[in-house]
């Protein structure tokens, strides 16, 4: 029997309920940003209804291949991660930081960063939850907190859902980073498609995320339904197309420094950067000056930028990383092993962007198993 929701304790939401609770989600004030359909790819966009979602698709994917392919049923998450991350939104690609006018003799301030809108982010996975978690780190603990980041991330109501079919490129559960949501979000859905229908099974994580629920009515699931969904979240977790060994990971790129396998990939990359660009972790940044042609106005911009570019490390006298072999080598090294050290945690989830999306096909776990596989040849290059 549908009942008000007045606990933590999950839900039975079928189609016509879900599409109900985002309207209230539009309805208290949030954009809804959730995935859809551009370009080939499923992307994070401003979305109204369920039927905007990618209603029936889902993704193959593999090393330097993504493909979007019709799925026998209606699902509306049956596909993994696309090109874009929440970074997008959280972090954005280009951000204005201040912009002046000239005036008689100086110079006055007539624009800073914009005020954010509060958004709700729909079918946030767990590998993104976790990378998330981790930019939280970056930009908001320790010395240089950076306060566009925190209002956008206070602004943010996190709608997570689980997965039931990992891709081929993914390796979370290798991490402990998916594929089941277990905190980090307000509300949760995992979708089932059985011989009871189409439903999702609906959990709240924060009061912000309850309190969407006033006025809705929704029946608690079953003890059964409860484990069928456990069952699927289990399933996929036992379908990750690739994993990664993380024990002794740090000493073993530290110690790796003059592995030949670096000149191995260093053949086949193309230093393109977009590794960098799709990764929801990688967080490195630019500043650029712009003035308009009559100097008259000025801006300050923040984009991204990638270890990838030679200019990224460029100091007086020169690139400090100039081959692509040590470019590659400090990408990969920082995730891995530095990123431990500042940030106490891998800088992977595991959502294995970086290998869908690299034109040649480099796989971060294939480079870790190869440097792994051959110890002695690092020493004996030293
Ligand atoms: S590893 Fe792949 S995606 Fe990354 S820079 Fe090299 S070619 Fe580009
Ligand atoms: S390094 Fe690759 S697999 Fe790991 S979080 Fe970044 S894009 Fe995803």
């Amino acid at each position: 029997m549908p009942v008000a929701p007045d606990s933590r304790s999950p839900y039975r939401v079928d189609l016509i309920q879900l599409d109900l609770l985002l309207a209230a989600v539009c309805r208290a004030g949030y954009q809804l940003i959730g995935p859809s359909i551009k370009d080939g790819a499923i992307v994070y966009d401003e979305v109204s209804s369920i039927e905007e979602l990618p209603v029936g698709w889902t993704d193959d994917q593999e090393a330097g291949r993504y493909r979007l392919q019709r799925r026998d049923d209606r699902a509306l998450f049956g596909y993994v991660v696309g090109p874009q991350s929440w970074k997008k939104l959280l972090h954005p690609p280009r951000q204005l930081l201040w912009k002046g006018r000239r005036t008689d003799g100086g110079l006055e301030t007539i624009a800073r960063e914009e005020v954010t809108p509060r958004r709700a982010f729909l079918a946030v996975r767990a590998c993104e939850i976790a990378a998330i978690g981790i930019q939280d780190r970056v930009f908001t603990q320790g010395q240089h907190a950076d306060p566009i980041y925190a209002h956008r991330r206070e602004q943010a109501l996190v709608i997570a859902v689980n997965c039931t079919e990992p891709a081929g490129t993914c390796f979370c559960s290798s991490l402990g980073t998916g594929p089941e949501v277990i905190s980090g979000f307000d509300l949760a859905l995992t979708e089932m498609i059985d011989e009871s229908g189409h439903w999702f099974m609906l959990e709240v994580g924060t009061d912000r995320g309850g309190a969407l629920l006033e006025g809705l009515e929704f029946t608690p699931v079953t003890d059964t339904e409860r484990r069928a969904v456990h069952q699927r979240v289990d399933a996929a977790a036992r379908q990750m197309g690739r994993a990664l060994n993380t024990k002794g990971l740090k000493k073993l790129l530290y110690d790796s420094y003059d592995h030949p396998r670096w000149d191995d990939v260093a053949d086949r990359c193309l230093a393109c950067s977009n590794c960098t660009m799709v990764c929801p972790t990688c967080f490195c940044t630019t500043v650029e000056d712009v003035t308009e042609l009559s100097g008259e106005i000025a801006e300050r911009w923040r984009r991204w930028d990638s270890c990838f570019t030679l200019d990224f490390s460029h100091l007086s006298g020169g690139s400090v990383r100039h081959s692509t072999r040590s470019r590659y080598r400090q990408w990969m090294t920082h995730k891995l092993a530095t990123w431990q050290d500042q940030f106490d945690s891998l800088g992977c989830v595991g959502c294995g962007r970086c290998i869908t999306w690299c034109p040649v096909g480099i796989d971060i776990t294939e480079e870790v198993r190869q440097i792994r596989a051959h110890p002695v040849a690092a020493r004996a290059s030293r």
